[in-house]
């Protein structure tokens, strides 16, 4: 690592990914949030603007979370697994995926939130080491270090399965981040 706090991430070298990045893509949202949602990686718009979900799927991301009441601004702080983007949007190695960990810990550690959402499988087994498909683990609550944590579809899929019926992955996706809302306000 070049640095021990997040301001040093920007200048991280730590893995290949350092080679083929334009910006190292750290956050967005509010760091004082009760809810943390992590993705995968950054795509291409994200590396170009040098903020996370800012593409197609942000946009409905920021939708959905709209949908249920939540300000994608001020309600939750928005991160990736993987700061960097990597070639061709291919999927992080284990490597990277642990290089870039020493970030993501830095960050649990700065928001402490209360809830966490995952988007995607690579998410769901960065943090919670669960293989599976997210059909199957999607809208099913797992504690993970005291915090509740939701694993939801990614956004990117909603967008290839964009149908608007009962049961299907946007309105399940909407009721998953409801339920996200829900538990917020327990506490
Ligand atoms: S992906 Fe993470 S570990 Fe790799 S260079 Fe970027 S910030 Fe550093």
């Amino acid at each position: 690592m070049t640095g021990t706090n997040l301001e040093d991430c920007s200048s991280c070298r730590a893995c290949d990914l350092a080679s083929t990045r334009q910006a190292v893509v750290i956050s967005r949202g509010n760091p004082k949030a009760n809810l943390m949602l992590i993705g995968e990686a950054p795509g291409a718009q994200e590396d170009a603007q040098g903020a996370p979900f800012v593409g197609r799927s942000g946009r409905a991301l920021d939708q959905l979370l709209r949908d249920v009441d939540l300000d994608p601004e001020h309600d939750l702080y928005i991160c990736n697994a993987i700061k960097c983007r990597p070639p061709n949007n291919r999927r992080p190695k284990k490597a990277e995926l642990a290089a870039c960990r020493f970030w993501l810990d830095l960050q649990l550690a700065a928001v402490n939130p209360k809830v966490i959402v995952l988007t995607g499988a690579t998410a769901v087994e960065a943090i919670l080491g669960i293989k599976g498909g997210m059909t199957q683990l999607r809208g099913q609550w797992q504690i993970w270090n005291e915090r509740a944590v939701m694993p939801i579809f990614h956004p990117s899929y909603l967008l290839r399965n964009p149908s608007k019926a009962a049961g299907a992955p946007l309105d399940l996706t909407r009721q998953d981040l409801d339920a996200v809302r829900r538990r917020l306000c327990e506490r």
